[in-house]
C-alpha cells in the first residue's frame, strides 16, 4: 500500500464514500438495495483499511464513523435516542474473532453469543406496563416513530408486567414463510425494512412481521447480559431461543460452526452470529466508537456465493496459448476474501450462460480455484447490456486465434514468440510446485522480458549482477538473493524439473511418478511410449503427451539448453545403502485387493529401490496379488512370474 500515490488513495477514498452513501441511502431509506451485502462489505472493508493506513485522510462524514443512514428525509415523527443505536463491528473468520476477543482481553471472559437476525433494529418504549412507541435506528441518534407498524407484530406483547419506563431493543424482521407470498422484494431483509416504513399499518398488518428483542435498557438491568435475556423472557419478549453462555476462542468457534449449518433449517434469515462481553460492568468499561461497541461482534457467515456486477470482461492467454475470458467484478466478500476477478473459462461457457457486459452475477468460490461466474441474474439486466465478443486475434502477440475441432479452448498458435505465453512459462517454472525460484515474480519476469534481458527460460541461468541493476527498485541485496535462488534452482528435484516443463496432464504427482521410474531427462526423453504406458499411475493420454513432448525437436533442444546452463536435476530417492535396496530395480505389478492401501505397498517397493509397473510382461519381476485377483493373475502364471501373497511380500521386505 506504500506504494500508491498519496493523491490516489484520497481520490479512492473519496470514490468509495461516494458509492456507500449512496448504497446506504438506498439500503436503509428506500429498502432497495442495488449491490449485495457482499458487494457493500468487500468496498466498507477497502474504506477502513485505506483510513487505517492513511487516519489523516479520515473525515468525520465517513460511512465508517456514522452508523444507519445519513439522511432523515421522510415526514414521520422523530424522537432523540435514549443512548445512540449503534452498528456492530463485523469480522469474517476465525482469526478476526481472536484479534477481538484479544483487543478486548475477554479471551477466558464469559461471552454470550446469539444469532445475528437479518432484519432492521427497532427500539420500542413501555411505560407502567404499557406500549408507548417504537423507533427506527435512522442515524443512530435520532429514529423515525414506526408505532403504528410495530403494533401489528403479533408476537410483540403491547402490554407487559413492569411499573415504571422501559425501554428494549430488537430486531423486526420477516419469516420466509411470509416473504414467499410477497412480491417485489429481493429478500425477507428489504421486506421487512419496506413493510415497516409502510403508510397504511393495515397493510403492514398483512405482511406478517415478527421480532425477536435482545436488548433491555432501564434503570433496572441485571449486571449480566445473560441474565437480561433472562429477565426479558420473564416479562413477556419474543428472545431467541438460540442464545448460549460461552467461554474461550474454542467454543466460540464450535458455535459459529455449528449455526453455519444448522440456521439453514430456521425459518428467519440469519447473517451471522453476535458475540457480545456477558459484564455489563466490562462492558461499560470498554465503551464504544461513534459506530459501534467495543463489547460486542458481528461474525458474519462466509458466503459461499455472492451476487455482484462485471464491469469489464478481457481475455488471458495461458502458458499453453489457451486464450481464456475472465471477468472483473465489483469486489466483494466471499468465502472469507475480496474477490474482483471470476473465471468465465471459455466462449461456450460464455454463450451457454448469456453472460454480458454488466450484468449482475451469481460467483461462487471452490476451493482453492478462482471463483467463477455460475448464474446470471436477469431480471436485474438492463436492455442495452451488450454481449462480449471474444476476440479474433491474439491479444499478446496479434496472431490470429484458432480452435481445434473437440476442442473448447480457443488458442494462440504462436506458441514460440507469444510474449504472454513466454511470460506464463517463465512464471511456472519459477513457481512453488516446479524449480521454485523465489522472487521471480509475474513483475520481475515482465521487466525481464521487456528489457530484452532474457527471451526464454534458459536465459535466466545466463543472467549477470550487472544486468539486473536495471531493474525498477532493484538493489544489490535483492539482485544477488535473485541471482542466488536462480542457482540453488539448478540443483532441483528430477521431479520438479519435469513438472516445470509444464507438458499437458502432467502435474506435482505425476511427475514424481516418473521421477521415481527414471533417473534423469535424458532417459525419459528416450523412453518408448510403452515403458511410459506401463508406469502404474501414467495412463495411455498422459503417456502420449510425454512421448510426443520429447519428439519434439525444439524441446530436444531445450533439454540441450537446460544441461548447456547447468541444470543438473538429480533423482533424489532416498539416499538408501546397497543393502538397504534390496529390491533394487526389481519390477513389480500390483493386482486384486488387500487390507492395505495400496500406495503404502507401492511406496514400500519404491523405497527399496524397486518399481512399480501396470501390466505384465516377461520382464516383471513380481506380481504381488491381492484377494479376488483376475486376468493378471492368469497371466503370470502363464509367463511364469514369482507370484506373492501379502505375507510373502512382508518377509520379502522386511
Ligand atoms: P449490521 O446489520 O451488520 O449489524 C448491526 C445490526 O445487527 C444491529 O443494528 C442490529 O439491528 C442487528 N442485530 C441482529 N441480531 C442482533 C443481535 N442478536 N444482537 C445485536 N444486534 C443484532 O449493521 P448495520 O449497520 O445495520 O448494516 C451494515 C450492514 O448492512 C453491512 O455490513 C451490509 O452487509 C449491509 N448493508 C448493505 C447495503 C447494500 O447496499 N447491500 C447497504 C448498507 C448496508
Amino acid at each position: 500500500m506504500q506504494d500508491l500515490k498519496l493523491s490516489d488513495i484520497q481520490k479512492e477514498i473519496e470514490d468509495l464514500k461516494v458509492k456507500l452513501n449512496y448504497w446506504n441511502k438506498l439500503y436503509y431509506e428506500e429498502s432497495s438495495p442495488e449491490v449485495s451485502d457482499e458487494v457493500y462489505d468487500a468496498h466498507y472493508k477497502r474504506l477502513v483499511e485505506l483510513e487505517i493506513n492513511y487516519p489523516d485522510l479520515k473525515t468525520p462524514d465517513s460511512p465508517s464513523q456514522k452508523a444507519g443512514s445519513l439522511e432523515l428525509e421522510t415526514k414521520s415523527k422523530k424522537y432523540n435516542h435514549s443512548k445512540p443505536m449503534l452498528s456492530l463491528e463485523n469480522v469474517f473468520g476465525i482469526e478476526d474473532l481472536k484479534i477481538w476477543l484479544n483487543r478486548s482481553d475477554s479471551l477466558n471472559d464469559e461471552i454470550v453469543a446469539e444469532l445475528k437476525i437479518d432484519g432492521l433494529s427497532v427500539s420500542i418504549f413501555y411505560e407502567n406496563g404499557k406500549f408507548q412507541k417504537a423507533l427506527t435506528r435512522g442515524n443512530g441518534l435520532i429514529g423515525e416513530d414506526i408505532s403504528e407498524n410495530v403494533k401489528t407484530i403479533k408476537t410483540l406483547p403491547l402490554e407487559i408486567p413492569f411499573e415504571g419506563k422501559l425501554e428494549v431493543r430488537g430486531e423486526i424482521f420477516m419469516t420466509y414463510s411470509s416473504f414467499e407470498k410477497l412480491i417485489g422484494f429481493a429478500n425477507p431483509r428489504n421486506a421487512a425494512s419496506g413493510s415497516v416504513k409502510l403508510l397504511d399499518s393495515k397493510i403492514c398488518a398483512e405482511r406478517n412481521l415478527s421480532v425477536f428483542i435482545y436488548e433491555l435498557i432501564s434503570a433496572e438491568r441485571l449486571f449480566f447480559h445473560f441474565d437480561n435475556l433472562q429477565k426479558l423472557i420473564e416479562l413477556g419478549f419474543p428472545v431467541n431461543p438460540n442464545y448460549k453462555l460461552l467461554t474461550g476462542i474454542n467454543q466460540l468457534q464450535d458455535f459459529c460452526e455449528n449455526w453455519d449449518n444448522k440456521r439453514k433449517a430456521l425459518d428467519y434469515p440469519t447473517d451471522g452470529i453476535v458475540f457480545k462481553l456477558n459484564s455489563v460492568h466490562k462492558q461499560q468499561e470498554l465503551g464504544q466508537t461513534s459506530k459501534y461497541p467495543r463489547w460486542a461482534v458481528a461474525y458474519k457467515f462466509v458466503a459461499e456465493r455472492a451476487e455482484t456486477q462485471i464491469t469489464n470482461i478481457l481475455v488471458e492467454v495461458g502458458r499453453t496459448g489457451a486464450v481464456t475470458p475472465v471477468a472483473e467484478v465489483l469486489p466483494v466478500q466471499l468465502a472469507g476474501t475480496t474477490v474482483c476477478r471470476a473465471s468465465l473459462h471459455n466462449s461456450d461457457y460464455i454463450n451457454n450462460l448469456d453472460i454480458r457486459l454488466s450484468d449482475f452475477v451469481l460467483i461462487h468460490k471452490a476451493g482453492e480455484i478462482i471463483p467463477e461466474i455460475i448464474e446470471v441474474i436477469k431480471e436485474k439486466r438492463k436492455t442495452d447490456n451488450q454481449a462480449f465478443i471474444f476476440p479474433t486475434n491474439c491479444p499478446s502477440c496479434g496472431t490470429e486465434l484458432a480452435r481445434k475441432e473437440n476442442e473448447v479452448a480457443i488458442r494462440c498458435p504462436n506458441t514460440k514468440a507469444c510474449p504472454a505465453q513466454i511470460q506464463r512459462k517463465i512464471e511456472y517454472w519459477a513457481s512453488k510446485n516446479a524449480m521454485e525460484i523465489k522472487g521471480l515474480g509475474e513483475a520481475i519476469i515482465k521487466q525481464l522480458l521487456e528489457q530484452k534481458l532474457i527471451n526464454a527460460i534458459p536465459g535466466l541461468y545466463k543472467l549477470e549482477q550487472k544486468d539486473l541493476l536495471v531493474l525498477e527498485g532493484f538493489k544489490e541485496k535483492s539482485i544477488n538473493n535473485l541471482l542466488k535462488a536462480i542457482e540453488n534452482s539448478k540443483n532441483t528435484s528430477l521431479d520438479r524439473l519435469i513438472n516445470a516443463l509444464g507438458i499437458r496432464y502432467i502435474g506435482a504427482t505425476s511427475a514424481k511418478l516418473l521421477s521415481q521410474n527414471f533417473d534423469s531427462l535424458t532417459e525419459i526423453a528416450n523412453a518408448s511410449l510403452d515403458e511410459l504406458k506401463n508406469i502404474h499411475g501414467i495412463g495411455e493420454i498422459m503417456a502420449c503427451e510425454i512421448y510426443d513432448f520429447f519428439q519434439e525437436a525444439e524441446n530436444r533442444q531445450f533439454i540441450k539448453d537446460l544441461e548447456e546452463v547447468g541444470i543438473k536435476a538429480t533423482n533424489k530417492k532416498p539416499a538408501l545403502n546397497k543393502e538397504e535396496q534390496t529390491l533394487l530395480n526389481k519390477t513389480f505389478v500390483i493386482t486384486g485387493t488387500f487390507d492395505k492401501p495400496r500406495a503404502e505397498l507401492e511406496e514400500i517397493i519404491i523405497s527399496k529401490g524397486g518399481k512399480v509397473l501396470n501390466s505384465i510382461s516377461r520382464k516383471t519381476d513380481y506380481l504381488l496379488c491381492g484377494e479376488n485377483a483376475g486376468s493378471k493373475l492368469e497371466k503370470a502364471q502363464n509367463l511364469n512370474i514369482k507370484i506373492l501373497q501379502l505375507s510373502d511380500f512382508i518377509i520379502l521386505t522386511n
